[in-house]
């Protein structure tokens, strides 16, 4: 007989291609949780089965979760639930976070079992710098919307971490080189299964690359930080303002700069008040 587990919130990461990866203590606390809310019960069903055990299973996604919620956070108090996703790390680029925010309002017992996150193993196989990074899940399908959103990045001194697809690496990876600058970069695939691979390069070889070849299975991508030769000097971003303020008000100058930059507008709002004094 297993000893019985504590009521609260289990949060449990689950392993992302290799099931060798998951934890002795993952599995025990799957094996005794009263309730498992999955992100999917089918595919959790095979980790069950992977694992000898059967436990009863809850549906907890984004399209039922507002529904849900309530009722879990309401047995959180005498029963022990554990909430997985799919694959890896729940709440990483998946549903769980309102749940965590709602049970802690409750004053449930929360505990997390730690394990696979694509982000991170992708971050390790890049050989990019590890010291700053800023995960940032999938960039919007649409042109403009995802030049937008790498447009707020760019000038972020850290390695950025994107979750993509197959079929739209090439376009994101051109999105990329064109936004942030012909960094470095690296294409992992596959991460703990069979076919693993870590491609690296510099975003536009990258881009040349899987223009016409379009990976199968799951891809993270990582992005160097910007080097120095990235930074504008303080000399020729004075320039640059001074050219932009002949023309604009300073809002407009700071903004114009910003986004040729990727500079901080504010930053530079304050540096224009000041070349304009
Ligand atoms: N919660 C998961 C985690 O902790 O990594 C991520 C879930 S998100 C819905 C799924 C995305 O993660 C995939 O589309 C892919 O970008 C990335 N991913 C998941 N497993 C992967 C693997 N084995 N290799 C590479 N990327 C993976």
């Amino acid at each position: 007989m297993h000893e019985i587990l504590a009521p609260g919130l289990y949060i449990v990461a689950t392993p992302i291609g290799n099931l060798g990866d998951l934890s002795p203590r993952a599995a025990d606390i799957l094996a005794r949780a009263d309730l498992i809310a999955a992100e999917d019960t089918r595919v959790t069903a095979k980790l069950l089965r992977h694992i000898g055990t059967e436990r009863p299973m809850i549906p907890y996604h984004d399209h039922n979760a507002d529904r849900v919620r309530p009722r879990l956070v309401a047995r959180l108090g005498s029963e022990a639930i554990a909430l997985v996703s799919d694959a890896g790390t729940p709440m990483i680029s998946d549903p769980g976070f309102k749940l965590v925010r709602d049970a802690r309002a409750a004053g449930a017992n929360i505990v997390t079992l730690p394990g696979p996150c694509a982000a991170v193993a992708a971050l390790t196989l890049a050989g990019l710098p590890t010291d700053r990074f800023l995960f940032l899940g999938f960039l919007p399908n649409k042109e403009k919307a995802r030049a937008d959103a790498i447009a707020e990045v760019a000038a972020i001194r850290a390695s950025l971490i994107f979750y993509e697809s197959g079929p739209r690496l090439g376009a994101a990876l051109a999105a990329l080189a064109s936004g942030l600058g012909d960094r470095e970069g690296a294409v992992a695939r596959e991460i703990s299964k069979r076919f693993e691979e870590c491609v690296t390069g510099t975003l536009s070889a990258l881009a040349d690359r899987y223009a016409t070849e379009t990976p199968k299975g799951e891809i993270v991508v990582v992005v160097g930080p910007p080097g120095e030769a990235a930074r504008p000097q303080v000399e020729d971003l004075d320039a640059l303002l001074r050219e932009a303020l002949d023309r604009l008000p300073i809002a407009k100058a700071a903004k114009e700069v910003a986004a040729a930059t990727g500079l901080d507008r504010h930053d530079l709002y304050t540096r224009a008040l000041e070349l304009r004094a």
